[in-house]
Parts: C-alpha cells; sequence; structure tokens
C-alpha cells in the first residue's frame, strides 16, 4: 500500500475506534510523515488559535500557546488559507517565537490551514530539524490529512469528548445593511450549497477513478441535453446563456490539469466525489483572490461545473423541506428565488451581495422577512445546519450564537412584538400631523398574500401595487383572464379604497426564468414600459385585463420608467384603445405615471397637462440623478436622499403639480423611513406610499411633528448650504421627542 493510503487507513481505523483523540492522530501522522514534529492548532472564539495537540513540542504547551488569526506562521496559513512551506521558518519575517513549545531546534515547517466549507477551522503543522523545503508528496499527504481532520473537527464538534474540537462551533458576527428590520433565529439553509460528501476514504482507487470518469460522462450528457434544448437561432438570450454554459464547460472539460489532479488525489485514496471537492475548494481557494470580475464569474461557472459533477457522481438531491424557520444564506438573490424560498418557509435572509433599494429587498419587505445585505465573507464561515440569528434592526448576522445570546434575542423578539401590538392603537385613526395637517399613508404590494395588510395597518390604499410581483411568483406572464382575477382579487381586497395599478416593470434585476438580460447596463436598458411599448400586444394584454377586472369600477393605472411624454402618451393611447371596447366601461378612468427618469423634470408643462396623477419613484429616480447602481451595496450610503439636489427636484416637481392640480404621491423606500417621510411631508408630498411594516410607525412619527414649525427650521437648514441636511433634521426631530 502506498505511503498517502497506508496514513489514511491508518486514519480511518483511528475513527473507526470511536472518538479518535488529536494526540493520537498527531503521533499517526508524524510517525508516516517521518517528521518530528506534528501539532494541530485549532480555531478558538475571538479570532484565537490555540496549540491543541501536539507530537514533539513540549506537552504542557497544549491549551497555553496561543496565537491570534494572523500572528506567526500558523496564524498567517488560518489568516490566508494558504499552505506555508518554510525551510527555515525561524528566519521568516512572520514568525513568532514562543518559549513554552521548545520549538528552538526545528528549522523547517509545513503549515496546512484545515478548512470546511470555505471556514478555517484551525491549522494542520509539521516540522523538521533538517532544513529543508517539504516535497509535493508531502504537502499533498498533509493536505488530505487536514480534510479528514476537518470533517473530525467539524463532524463531532469534540474529537475525545475535551474541548478540542471546538473549531466547528466558533460564533461569528458579520456587520451588514438591513434590506427588511426584524429578528429571526434558526438553523442555516445555504442556497446552493454542494452536498456535504459524506465518503472521504475508499479502498479501490481504480474503482473511483472510474466512477469519476462514468460521472464526467453523465455530466457531459447532461450538458449536451441542455446545449440541445437551446435553439441556436432563438432570442439572443438564450443563444448567449448557450454559449456561456458551453464556454464554461469546455474551460473544465478540456482543462486536464483539474482532471490530472483529480485522479492524483483519488490515487492517495480519496473517493471520487471527496476528491472532486478537495479540488473544488482548491479551485476556490485560488481564485478567491481574484478581483477581476470575468474571472471571478468563471469561478462562479467553476463551482457550478464541480456541483454538477458532484451531483453526477452521487445522484440528485432530494428537494427537502427547510428546517423550521431556517436563515437563508446566499450570495446574491433574485427577486423570483426569493419568493420561492419564502414559499418554502424561510424566516430570515441573509445576502452577501444585496442593497436595500434592490428588488430581492423590497420582496423581503413586502413578505415581512428579516433580511441583511452586504455580509461579505459571511458564506465562506457558515455550514448547513450551523444556527444563525438576525438582528436586521442592527444590521447584524451572528452565525452559532451562544444559547445565551439566542435567548436574549428571543426576549428582543417578544419586545419588539409587544412594541407592535402598541403601535396597532394607530390603526383606526386618520394619519395626521400633530398641527392638523392630513397625511394619506398608501400601500406597495405586489402579491394577494400581501392584501391582508390593508386592514391589518389601516392604510389609506395601496399606492403602488407592482404587477410584475406575481408573475416573477409564477414564473410567467399570465394569459389575460388570470391577470384580470388577479387584479380584480385585488379591487375586491381594497373595498372603497384607491389603488394604483402599475404596468409591468420587468428587467434588470426583475427578470422572469429564463431570460437573461445581455445588456451592460440593464437597469437602464430595454426594460419595463419600454419592452411595453415595443410588444404592445403583451401591454394592450395587461391593460383588457385591469379594465375587465375593474368591470366598471374607478381604475388608476400608471406606466413604469417613462422618459419622455411621448412614450407616455403612446401607452395611454393604448389603454384608451382598450377602454374603448372593453364592457363595462371603467367608472372613472385615471391615467397615471411614475416619475423615475430625471429627463420628465424638463418636461413637466407638458407632462402635467397628459397626465392624471404622477407617483414619484425615488428609487430609480436616485438611481438615475445619481448614476449609482440601486443594486450596488458599496454605492447604497455614498448618496443621500436628504440633499439638496433630490429635495430641489420635489419641491419644483410639487410646486408645478399644485399649480396643475395634478395629484403627486411618492412610493419608493424613501416614503418609510422617518427623517425621509417629515422631509416630503414639509415639501408638500401628503401621499405617501410604502411597506406594510412601515405605515403605523410613520403614522405615530407624524402625528407629533409639528409641520409649520418643522418648515421653517427646514427651509433654515436648506439656507445655510452645505452638507449635514440630514444630521440637522434628525437633531430637530430628536429634539421635538419625534425620533428615538
Ligand atoms: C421606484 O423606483 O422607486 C419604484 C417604486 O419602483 P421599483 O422599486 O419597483 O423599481
Ligand atoms: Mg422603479
Amino acid at each position: 500500500m502506498s505511503g498517502p493510503r497506508r496514513l489514511l487507513s491508518r486514519l480511518r481505523d483511528l475513527r473507526a475506534h470511536g472518538a479518535a483523540p488529536l494526540s493520537a492522530l498527531v503521533q499517526l501522522v508524524a510517525s508516516e510523515l517521518v517528521s518530528e514534529v506534528c501539532s494541530v492548532y485549532v480555531q478558538r472564539p475571538g479570532d484565537i488559535l490555540e496549540l491543541a495537540a501536539t507530537e514533539g513540542l513540549k506537552q504542557d504547551a497544549i491549551g497555553r500557546t496561543r496565537l491570534r488569526v494572523g500572528e506567526g506562521i500558523v496564524g498567517l496559513c488560518a489568516a490566508t488559507g494558504a499552505v506555508m512551506n518554510l525551510p527555515d521558518a525561524q528566519n521568516h519575517p512572520a514568525f513568532a517565537y514562543r518559549p513554552e513549545t521548545g520549538e528552538e531546534p526545528f528549522a523547517s515547517m509545513l503549515s496546512v490551514p484545515v478548512r470546511r466549507g470555505g471556514r478555517t477551522l484551525g491549522v494542520l503543522v509539521v516540522q523538521n530539524r533538517t532544513p529543508r523545503n517539504f516535497t509535493e508528496h508531502e504537502v499533498d499527504d498533509l493536505e488530505t490529512v487536514a480534510m479528514l481532520l476537518a470533517e473530525m473537527l467539524s463532524g463531532s464538534g469534540a474529537i475525545d469528548g475535551s474541548p478540542e474540537g471546538l473549531g466547528a462551533t466558533v460564533p461569528r458576527l458579520f456587520t451588514g445593511t438591513p434590506l427588511m428590520g426584524g429578528i429571526a433565529v434558526g438553523p442555516v439553509v445555504l442556497l446552493r450549497s454542494a452536498r456535504p460528501v459524506v465518503r472521504l476514504l475508499a479502498d479501490n482507487p481504480q474503482a473511483e477513478q472510474v466512477r469519476l470518469e462514468q460521472a464526467m460522462d453523465r455530466m457531459r450528457r447532461g450538458l449536451d441535453d441542455l446545449f440541445a434544448d437551446v435553439p441556436n437561432n432563438g432570442r439572443t438570450a438564450d443563444v448567449t446563456a448557450s454559449r456561456e454554459v458551453l464556454e464554461a464547460y469546455r474551460l473544465v472539460a478540456s482543462d486536464a490539469g483539474w482532471l490530472r489532479r483529480v485522479g492524483d488525489v483519488i490515487r492517495g485514496g480519496l473517493t471520487a466525489e471527496a476528491a472532486v471537492q478537495r479540488v473544488a475548494s482548491e479551485l476556490h481557494d485560488r481564485m478567491r483572490r481574484i478581483n477581476d470580475p470575468y474571472l471571478r464569474e468563471r469561478l462562479a461557472d467553476m463551482e457550478d461545473l464541480a456541483n454538477r459533477l458532484l451531483t453526477a457522481l452521487m445522484g440528485e438531491a432530494p428537494r427537502t423541506p427547510v428546517p423550521g424557520g431556517g436563515i437563508l444564506l446566499a450570495r446574491r438573490l433574485g427577486p423570483a428565488e426569493l419568493l420561492d424560498w419564502h414559499a418554502r418557509g424561510i424566516a430570515g435572509v441573509a445576502v452577501e451581495e444585496a442593497s436595500p433599494s434592490g428588488h430581492a429587498a423590497i420582496l423581503a419587505r413586502a413578505l415581512g422577512i428579516p433580511a441583511l445585505g452586504t455580509l461579505r465573507g459571511m458564506l465562506d464561515s457558515a455550514e448547513q445546519g450551523d444556527d444563525a440569528l438576525i438582528d436586521a434592526d442592527e444590521g447584524q448576522l451572528i452565525l452559532r450564537p451562544e444559547a445565551e445570546v439566542q435567548r436574549a434575542y428571543l426576549r428582543a423578539q417578544e419586545a419588539r412584538n409587544a412594541k407592535y401590538a402598541e403601535l396597532a392603537t394607530w390603526r383606526g385613526r386618520a394619519a395626521a400631523t400633530a398641527d392638523g395637517v392630513a397625511m394619506k399613508l398608501m400601500l406597495n404590494v405586489g402579491l394577494s398574500i400581501e392584501l391582508p395588510q390593508l386592514a391589518r395597518t389601516g392604510a389609506d390604499g395601496i399606492g403602488l401595487f407592482r404587477t410584475e410581483i406575481a408573475m416573477l411568483a409564477r414564473g410567467s406572464v399570465a394569459d389575460v383572464a388570470e391577470q384580470a382575477a388577479i387584479y380584480a382579487r385585488v379591487m375586491d381586497e381594497a373595498g372603497d379604497k384607491p389603488v394604483l395599478f402599475r404596468t409591468l416593470d420587468l428587467g434588470a434585476d426583475k427578470l422572469l426564468p429564463g431570460t437573461i438580460s445581455e445588456e451592460e447596463n440593464p437597469a437602464m436598458g430595454w426594460r419595463s414600459l419600454r419592452v411595453g411599448l415595443d410588444r404592445p400586444a403583451l401591454l394592450r394584454r395587461q391593460l383588457r385585463a385591469l379594465l375587465l377586472a375593474a368591470g366598471g369600477r374607478d381604475l388608476s393605472v400608471m406606466f413604469p420608467m417613462v422618459a419622455t411624454v411621448a412614450e407616455f402618451r403612446a401607452a395611454k393611447a393604448l389603454m384608451m384603445a382598450e377602454a374603448s371596447r372593453v364592457r363595462p366601461a371603467p367608472g372613472r378612468l385615471r391615467i397615471g405615471t411614475m416619475l423615475e427618469i430625471p429627463a420628465l423634470m424638463w418636461q413637466l408643462p407638458e407632462l402635467l397637462k397628459a397626465v392624471d396623477f404622477i407617483s414619484v419613484g425615488s428609487n430609480d429616480l436616485l438611481q438615475f440623478l445619481f448614476a449609482a447602481d440601486r443594486g450596488t451595496p458599496s454605492l447604497y450610503d455614498r448618496y443621500d436622499f436628504l440633499s439638496p439636489p433630490v429635495l430641489d427636484i420635489l419641491e419644483q416637481l410639487i410646486v408645478a403639480a399644485n399649480a396643475a392640480s395634478i395629484p403627486m404621491s411618492l412610493c419608493g423606500e424613501a416614503a418609510s423611513k422617518p427623517l425621509e417621510a417629515l422631509v416630503l411631508a414639509a415639501l408638500g408630498m401628503t401621499t405617501l406610499s410604502m411597506p406594510a411594516g412601515s405605515i403605523l410607525p410613520i403614522k405615530a412619527m407624524l402625528s407629533q411633528a409639528d409641520l409649520g414649525a418643522f418648515r421653517s427650521v427646514l427651509t433654515a437648514i436648506r439656507r445655510g448650504g452645505g452638507g449635514g441636511l440630514r444630521e440637522s433634521v434628525a437633531t430637530w426631530a430628536r429634539e421635538q421627542g419625534i425620533l428615538a
């Protein structure tokens, strides 16, 4: 039996005898690798690496020798995730001398990170007196042991009942951007996580090689089928999609190095699936340090393909139900995916790359799911089944929280519920400021499951019904009858309260399954009303459905992403044509526009003559005003709604609309924030539309605000110029006791 296979089989024997102490493992590795020292450092809470077992260093250093992640060779190995092969470790600039270990005589050192699911659990080290580089085979063997050690550490928690194996239970705190407030505690559900490989060691490498080749064949055939299904002369998006998959496929399939490497690992004694997983994780680690977006996308393709290969080896994973109140952790999340997971019962969402004005965030708010975005590195630290706690009010995600912390949060959750119960007393009261200015607070919704929120919040109506959301939920645009049924239900539920329906706003990040945007800037691309005008049959079907749903009742419809008055007129003409045909004719038909594109500001006189009402979509308006992608988390805080350009535009708009007697509202996310709502009210925007969770808090806040007094303060602040508008407004609100 070859060296590494003998080592693995002896390790397996060790495990077969039940709980294998780390001390036995280090002895075995030292003797098999013919090294004088073998030590295991385990990562403890607070990013500390603690010497947990050693053969060859002083035994009383165990539990005493501690290094911070990043400190010394061991700490550097943990921090970078890179193997360190040093002939003269003590002269390395990072070397940290620890006299209690007695390591002076040992010159050469090989440190290998112990990682699982991208998370570092510890470091495995061998040392020798002779200054030399460890051979490639030795590095390989130690990496294989590290992989097994990772399974042992995270599998049983503690290897021999001692705290040696605590690496997998270390709590980690991540700070992100709140997308939807609230608290959720539950088991982690990783989106698109690879299935855990349960069988690591194999007796017969030849048989494993055959399994690998068969799986490669199955994967290739699966991909061929996939390509065959994509028409070559079909829509450009499909053709592009197929080309991309094909490209990634070729990359992996033709990368002999990748496959040879898997073969080598199999010959070392691992099963085919463990070998694929190991090589995939090596690739991942190598490419993790790459910033180039193109290469990073290729990395994502590689991960996909490695997962496909694993599926080919292990069979399809059953689509298991989400564990009760699971917390979904994802790198990116589309709105349709979020809906799908919501239906499967997730209680909270944490996304590495998501910002509050993205559509996944808007949907999370609509569904009332506590959600956080911009959580860098979170996925690398989490594993399926870990506990997670989301405190979206504070923007925090805690992985593997201590039991006491969990209890404290559950208590906070109860207190929060109690606060909402108190706010509920506002439900039946009309919205007005302390000095008697009447306000209308409306709901932003998009799904019929949200309709009960009308009664629950006592909102004055629906200020934005995003019709595309229901289509995203069902995965395609419904036919006229189905659409009419959806809209009729909304009107039935709303009763006497007004509803503003917005026509389909698909495109950018609201893509139906199977559609891929091949544009460089999809938010500014062929989307929304632009599609409706170029595919008038689609828009007319929707307008007909809305008219049928109204069945003689009043109907208000608005168009999204209008850039010119001509576009609005063209859309209105389609509506008028449909309205002339549908019977019974609607009661009062009001046709308005969203104001999301700044260009409309220079067409106001004409626009105000053409529309029945305007609703400001502040999410897109800010995106285009500041040329700052609303979906890019790092830009989220960069530009402020409470700033001169935004307030000047809104003021100009309100003055012009009032002069023309055109009703005006604002339905972007700004309406749901206390300071923004206060300023909007002061500017004269008295109809605000927002997600359900904000109606009562905003109503309660406005009831305490003396708007007359605030107006003079705001005028003075604005006249003062410069930055700090937000701080000045916040200071006033705090002094008045309006803000906590
Ligand atoms: C907006 O842009 O502000 C808006 C309300 O539309 P959406 O968020 O759906 O793009
Ligand atoms: Mg918009």
